[in-house]
C-alpha cells in the first residue's frame, strides 16, 4: 500500500471543541525541539506557570498544566484528593458531570449524585439539601461549563457552600477557561482543571490544573499513596515545582507547551476581561441570526454559555444531513447532542479564535442555505 503525507482539509470549527487553533500558536509549535531539562526549556515552562496563573486569576504555587487532554486533568484532580471511603458529592446536569462519577467510583469513594435538568445549571439549593444530608461528605465536583447543553453553573455561590460545610471543591472549566469569567482565588476553588483546545485556541492534548493550599493539605495527608503513578501530584511536582532543580518525572510533550506557551501570551496580550467580552458579544451576534432563522436555545438566558450554543434541531430536519452537508460544502463543523440530547440538538461553538465575525456569517449564511 502506498501512503502519503497527510494533508487535512482546512475546516472551520465551530462545534464543542477543539476550535480553530490560531497560526501564531501552529507556528509556535513547529520551533526546533529541545531537551525537556534545556535551562531555556524550563524558563518557558516558569512563564507557562505564572501565565497559567493569570488565566486562572490565582496565585496558587501548584498551577501547571497536565501532559494530556482535559479527561487527564479530571483524573488527576479525583485521583489526588477522593481516598477510598470518601463520600463525594457529585452535581450532574449532563454527560461530564456523568464521568465525575466514574473517576469517584475508581477511586474507592462513593459518590452522591445530586441530578439537575440537562440544559439547566447546577441548582445550589439541591447541593445545601444534599450537603445537609450527607454531613460525612467532603468533597463537592460540579462542572462549571457543561459543553454537552451549554449550560453554565454559579461556581462561586456553589463552592461557598460546600465551604460552609467543609467540603473541598473540585471544578470542571475545561470549556469555561479564558471564554467565560473564572476567578480561583477569589471564589476559593480548591482544584479546579482545563483543557488547551476550548477557548485557549490551543490544540488538544493538555490540561491546566491548579490546586490551592487546602487541596494539597489533603493530598500530603493521605492514608494511601495515589494509585497512579503518573498522575500523583506529590511526583509530578519534583519536576513542575522543582524551580531550578528540576528532576526527570516524564518526557514533557515540549512542542505542544510551546503552543499553551504562545496561547497564554495572546490571551495576556488581549487581556482575560477583554476575552471574555469579546465571547460574550460574539454569542449575541450569533444568537441574533439564529433566532432570525427560527432555532431555540435550549438554555434559558441567564445560564447561557457564551461559547457554547445549544438550539434544538427544527422538526423534520435530518441532523447527520445537514451537518454533513455543512462539512462538506462549506468546511465548517459544528457539534451534534452528546448522551441524552444526540439527535436533538446541535452544539455551535464560538470559542478562542473561533470566536470571530467572520466565523458567525459562514455558521449563519451556511445554515440558512441548507434549511430554506
Ligand atoms: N470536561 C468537559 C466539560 C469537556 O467539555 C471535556 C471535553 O470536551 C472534557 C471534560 C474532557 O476533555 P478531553 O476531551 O480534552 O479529555
Amino acid at each position: 500500500m502506498q501512503f502519503r503525507p497527510f494533508n487535512p482539509p482546512v475546516r472551520t470549527l465551530m462545534g464543542p471543541g477543539p476550535s480553530d487553533v490560531h497560526p501564531r500558536i501552529l507556528e509556535a509549535m513547529s520551533r526546533p525541539t529541545i531537551g525537556h531539562l534545556d535551562p531555556a526549556f524550563i524558563q518557558m515552562m516558569e512563564e507557562v506557570k505564572t501565565l497559567l496563573q493569570y488565566a486562572f486569576q490565582t496565585k496558587n504555587e501548584l498551577t501547571m498544566p497536565v501532559s494530556a487532554p482535559g479527561s487527564a486533568g479530571m483524573e488527576t484532580c479525583f485521583a489526588n484528593l477522593v481516598e477510598p471511603g470518601d463520600q463525594v458529592i457529585v452535581c450532574q446536569n449532563g454527560v461530564f458531570g456523568g464521568r465525575m462519577k466514574e473517576n469517584v467510583e475508581r477511586c474507592g469513594g462513593i459518590p452522591i449524585m445530586v441530578e439537575d435538568t440537562w440544559g439547566e445549571a447546577v441548582d445550589p439549593d439541591k447541593l445545601e439539601t444534599a450537603l445537609k444530608a450527607n454531613p460525612e461528605a467532603c468533597i463537592v465536583a460540579f462542572v462549571h461549563a457543561e459543553t454537552s447543553t451549554g449550560a453554565q453553573s454559579d461556581a462561586e455561590t456553589l463552592v461557598k457552600l460546600a465551604h460552609q460545610y467543609d467540603c473541598l471543591t473540585i471544578v470542571d472549566a475545561v470549556t469555561s477557561l479564558g471564554g467565560t469569567p473564572i476567578k480561583v482565588d477569589e471564589w476559593e476553588i480548591d482544584a479546579i482543571y482545563s483543557g488547551t483546545q476550548k477557548c485557549l485556541s490551543c490544540t488538544p492534548g493538555l490540561s491546566p490544573v491548579s490546586f490551592n493550599e487546602r487541596a494539597l493539605e489533603k493530598i500530603r495527608n493521605r492514608k494511601q499513596k495515589v494509585q497512579s503513578w503518573f498522575m500523583d501530584l506529590n511526583l509530578v511536582m519534583g519536576y513542575w515545582g522543582g524551580g531550578a532543580k528540576r528532576a526527570y518525572h516524564h518526557t514533557a510533550p515540549i512542542n505542544a507547551l510551546y503552543g499553551l506557551h504562545e496561547a497564554l501570551l495572546m490571551l495576556q496580550e488581549e487581556g482575560l476581561e477583554n476575552a471574555w467580552a469579546r465571547h460574550q458579544k460574539n454569542h449575541l451576534a450569533l444568537r441574533a441570526g439564529l433566532e432570525a432563522m427560527g432555532l431555540t436555545f435550549i438554555v434559558n438566558e441567564g445560564d447561557r454559555l457564551p461559547q457554547l450554543n445549544a438550539v434544538s434541531i427544527p422538526e423534520g430536519v435530518d441532523d447527520g444531513a445537514v451537518r454533513s452537508r455543512l462539512l462538506n460544502e462549506y468546511n465548517l463543523e459544528i457539534g451534534a447532542g452528546l448522551g441524552a440530547l444526540a439527535g436533538k440538538v446541535w452544539r455551535i461553538g464560538l470559542m478562542g479564535h473561533a470566536s470571530r465575525a467572520e466565523n458567525i456569517l459562514l455558521c449563519i449564511s451556511s445554515l440558512e442555505a441548507i434549511l430554506s
